[in-house]
């Protein structure tokens, strides 16, 4: 029984004989540590991690629906247990954060924005993130993208995608304020045997990522070609944001909603036009409980971290790793995106700083 065990965790992970060993089940560590302790950040990363596939993705969290083996993988993804920030940075970049490094490691900070007017029209900011996309499929870096896009049943509501297709990157752009699970779409990529990859995510699902990747679960991992995360503040319920507040309160239908963007306010743009205004004192209502437990603002372990930071038109970029420097640079050079330097005395500046340290909880 054992062997036949080992079987399926090498036959499925390979590389993952390292942890075999381990004899802790979901229940006795994410269960009861995590999803019971309302930390979950709902990333996925156990659910297709399970080689057992004993866990189901439901309700925003995973849920155990046949009897656990007890190998222990999918606690070693878990962003939420026994995270170490020191650790992963090592793991990542081979060391940890300096004192001036206060939203981590990079190389190069620089303000970027898409020269394709299609993208900039279809973008959340400056279009940084579906030009790199577009950019890498175009010159055949990657052949499929880890995006999120929109339910065709529920309006506005994120939906894990696996893009292959420029139009399909293009129709993933812009941002859904509510959570996307994107580690599903990896799911995807696997199944489809797809060998070269970009993932675009939340700091959440990047620190999945690289516990993944740490865990060699190389199913997963092996095709990554670069890894984009996302700013983030935190992501709201679908049911509070959109359905309360905006339905009901606001009276717009979530059909009518053509953009939102968070600039000090959630601004809600319809497709007739019109403006509405949320402030954000009042949407914290809403934030998802595992977000109260997030302390990564900038992506901090992504290969380059995007957000839009009050900016108009203008992706705010994070480059941290030398694969984010290289297709960055590549499509710089290739004239898809267009740079100007951060203003270090300028808003955007001073609210990165401001917000990594908030969430890592310096004072
Ligand atoms: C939940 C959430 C909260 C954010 N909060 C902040 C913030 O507080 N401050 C800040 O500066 N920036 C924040 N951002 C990032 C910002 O909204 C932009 O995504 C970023 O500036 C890149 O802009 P762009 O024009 O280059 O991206 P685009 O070219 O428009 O591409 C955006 C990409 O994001 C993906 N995406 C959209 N919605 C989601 C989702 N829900 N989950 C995962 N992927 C998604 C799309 O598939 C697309 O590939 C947040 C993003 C998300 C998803
Ligand atoms: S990965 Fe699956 S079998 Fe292994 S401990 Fe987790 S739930 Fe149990
Ligand atoms: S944070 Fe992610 S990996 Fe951890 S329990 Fe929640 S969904 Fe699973
Ligand atoms: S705040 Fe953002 S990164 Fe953190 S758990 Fe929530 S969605 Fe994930």
């Amino acid at each position: 029984m054992l062997k036949t065990r080992r079987r399926i965790i090498f036959f499925l992970f390979e590389g993952a004989e390292h942890l075999s060993s381990e004899k802790i089940g979901f229940e006795e560590s994410l269960k009861s540590h995590v999803v019971d302790a309302g930390k979950c950040a709902g990333c996925a990363a156990c659910v297709v991690s399970c080689p057992f596939f004993c866990l189901e993705y439901s309700d925003g969290k995973p849920k155990l629906i046949k009897e656990c083996e007890s190998c222990g993988i999918c606690l070693r993804v878990c962003p939420r247990y026994q995270w170490n920030t020191q650790e992963m940075e090592k793991h990542v970049f081979g060391r940890q954060h300096s004192g001036n490094e206060p939203f981590g490691v990079f190389r190069r900070v620089v303000l970027a924005r898409a020269v394709d007017e299609e993208i900039l029209e279809r973008c959340q900011d400056g279009g940084l993130v579906s030009a790199l996309l577009a950019f890498a499929l175009e010159h055949n870096v990657i052949e499929a993208a880890v995006v999120s896009g929109v339910s065709s049943e529920k309006p506005f509501h994120p939906v894990p995608r696996l893009a292959t297709t420029r139009e399909q990157i293009l129709e993933c752009s812009g941002t859904r304020y509510t959570y996307s699970p994107n580690m599903l779409a990896l799911q995807e990529a696997a199944k489809q045997k797809k060998k070269a990859v970009a993932f675009v995510g939340t700091p959440c699902q990047i620190q999945a990522l690289r516990k993944m990747e740490a865990a060699r679960l190389k199913k997963y991992v092996a095709p990554i070609k670069f890894a984009i995360g996302l700013m983030c503040t935190e992501s709201f319920t679908y049911e509070g944001l959109i359905e309360e507040h905006i339905k009901n309160r606001l009276g717009i239908s979530p059909e009518q909603i053509k953009k939102m963007n968070i600039k000090g306010k959630i601004i809600v743009e319809t497709l007739s036009g019109e403006e509405k205004i949320i402030p954000l004192k009042e949407a914290k209502a809403y934030t998802r409980q595992g977000c109260h437990h997030c302390r990564d603002f900038s992506s901090e372990l992504a290969d380059i971290s995007a957000g839009g930071l009050g900016l108009t038109n203008w992706t705010f970029a994070v480059i941290r790793t030398e694969k984010g420097e290289k297709i960055f640079e590549s499509a710089e050079k290739n004239g898809a995106i267009t740079t100007k330097p951060v203003d270090k005395e300028g808003k955007a500046w001073r609210l990165l700083h401001l917000l990594s340290s908030k969430k890592r909880g310096v004072k």
